[in-house]
């Protein structure tokens, strides 16, 4: 073992010495059940960390990341994660996070190869396609942000199309979808407008939530 990893053993027993001193029985309380509000869908970046950015504890937030956020329509370990959180965890809000200087992105924006991840890319330059003549409309310094902004939105909305999400709101289950993109560069969460609560709502709101990432960059 490298002293680097031997360190994070290190760190974990005084973290969790300190919580238990902080809050006593807080690891006992845990075993029993999570009952998380949020499930985060993000970038697996490691500068984007849902807990800390949002000041959540274990036990509170349900996570599942990959290379961009993205939530394609046949990807069970994506739809697997949605359908516990909704069905069993019962969680109220779903946020789907992007982050400014998403490398997914950039590679995607500029058609950069970097290997097997290309075909997982795709689903990105696909929405940079839909939205060429918006994103070719920009200044090419602001395209990369746009597109990151893009991307969540459509994201979202493979989160609301999704057999999960359709069938919880079919059956009154009260539950969001929202879109949202990180700043690496201030540590902000910016909210992007697609906070979708019914399948009635995801077009008109998709469309304003488009218009809005160009509106907000001419
Ligand atoms: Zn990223």
């Amino acid at each position: 073992m490298t002293s680097s990893i031997q360190d994070l053993f290190t760190h974990n027993r005084a973290w969790a010495a300190q919580m238990e001193r902080e809050r006593p029985g807080f690891f006992t309380g845990l075993i029993k059940q999570q009952t998380p509000k949020y499930m985060w869908i993000g970038c697996s970046d490691s500068r984007v960390p849902a807990n800390q950015i949002t000041g959540l504890e274990p036990g509170e937030v349900f996570v599942h990341r990959n290379v961009a956020n993205v939530v394609v329509h046949s990807d069970l370990n994506a739809l697997s994660a949605i359908q516990y959180a909704v069905e069993m965890l019962k969680v109220e809000d779903i946020m789907v996070v992007g982050h400014y200087g998403c490398g997914g992105v950039m590679a995607a924006l500029h058609g950069a190869r970097i290997g097997l991840a290309d075909n997982w890319i795709r689903h990105i330059q696909d929405v940079r396609d839909r939205h060429r003549p918006v994103l070719d409309a920009l200044a090419p310094e602001k395209r990369a942000d746009a597109l990151v902004e893009l991307n969540v939105i459509e994201q979202v909305v493979n989160v609301c199309v999704s057999t999960v999400m359709v069938d919880a709101w079919a059956k009154g289950q009260k539950v969001r979808v929202h879109g949202w993109a990180f700043g690496v560069h201030d540590g902000l969460l910016q909210d992007l407008k697609m906070t979708v609560a019914s399948t009635d709502a995801i077009e008109p709101l998709y469309r304003a939530a488009v218009a809005s990432v160009v509106a907000a960059r001419r």
